[in-house]
């Protein structure tokens, strides 16, 4: 479980999240997060990775304190965070890509990958292809692959829809919806119709602030929602 607890977080001496709380546990199946550019999504999420420090407030994951830890130490906690640049590397294979993501896990990395080719067979297929040669989709499919590769309790998506044809995004979230049968998916997204569609719990953030939170279902009908978002 990841805890937020009323963070400040600033990019030098410009605050982008003010007095935030957030919390997410394996209980939990997709829980959303939307909201507009620039709102602070990518930065909480980097915060939760231990990739960037709080200025005030707490967040600890499984009860420890993520500031002393190293954001590999995050991942092998349980919570995996595949960012909006996927940040594959091009001129590796997709096997050896996702033989990366299982740093923490060496152990079970034969086992993991079955499993990934199952969910992703364009993976198996492609897996000697170089990573930086794949369209779009199947760069995300192999992102969100090598996230899994880490086995993660949580695992947050960052805008997987970024820069995908229209059907392709659709291809996409049916794969999480399946993930998330598995592992509790963290989601955030501009394609709010879909991931409210698919969270049975979201929230709304806006200047830095959370300012609603409420089943994704009932996010949907606001008509605050409704006339920005939708
Ligand atoms: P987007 O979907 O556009 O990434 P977001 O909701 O994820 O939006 P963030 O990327 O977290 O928002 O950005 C929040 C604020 O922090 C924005 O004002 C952004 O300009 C600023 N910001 C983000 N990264 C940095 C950085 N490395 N240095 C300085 N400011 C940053």
């Amino acid at each position: 479980m990841i805890e937020v607890d009323e963070i400040d977080v600033s990019y030098g001496n410009i605050q982008v999240l003010w007095d935030l709380s957030f919390h997410i546990s394996e209980e939990d199946s997709v829980v959303a997060i939307v909201g507009p550019n620039g709102a602070g999504k990518s930065t909480l999420l980097r915060v939760m990775s231990g990739l960037h420090p709080v200025d005030d407030g707490r967040v600890t994951a499984w009860g420890e304190d993520v500031a002393g830890m190293d954001p590999s130490e995050v991942v092998r906690q349980g919570f995996v965070h595949v960012s909006e640049e996927r940040n594959l590397f091009g001129d590796m294979t997709v096997r050896e890509n996702l033989e990366m993501g299982a740093y923490t896990k060496r152990a079970e990395l034969r086992e993991t990958m079955r499993e990934v080719f199952e969910l992703f067979p364009i993976l198996e297929e492609r897996q000697e292809q170089r990573a930086g040669s794949m369209s779009g989709g199947q760069q995300q499919m192999l992102a969100i692959g090598r996230g899994l590769m880490a086995r993660p309790k949580i695992l947050a998506l960052d805008e997987p829809s970024e820069g995908l044809a229209p059907q392709i995004t659709t291809r996409v979230f049916e794969k999480i919806e399946e993930i998330s049968d598995e592992v509790t998916v963290l989601l955030v997204e501009q394609h709010v119709h879909k991931a409210l569609g698919l969270a049975e719990r979201a929230y709304l953030l806006e200047n830095g602030e959370m300012v609603t939170e409420d089943t994704g279902a009932a996010l949907l009908e606001s008509e605050h929602i409704k006339q920005a978002y939708l």
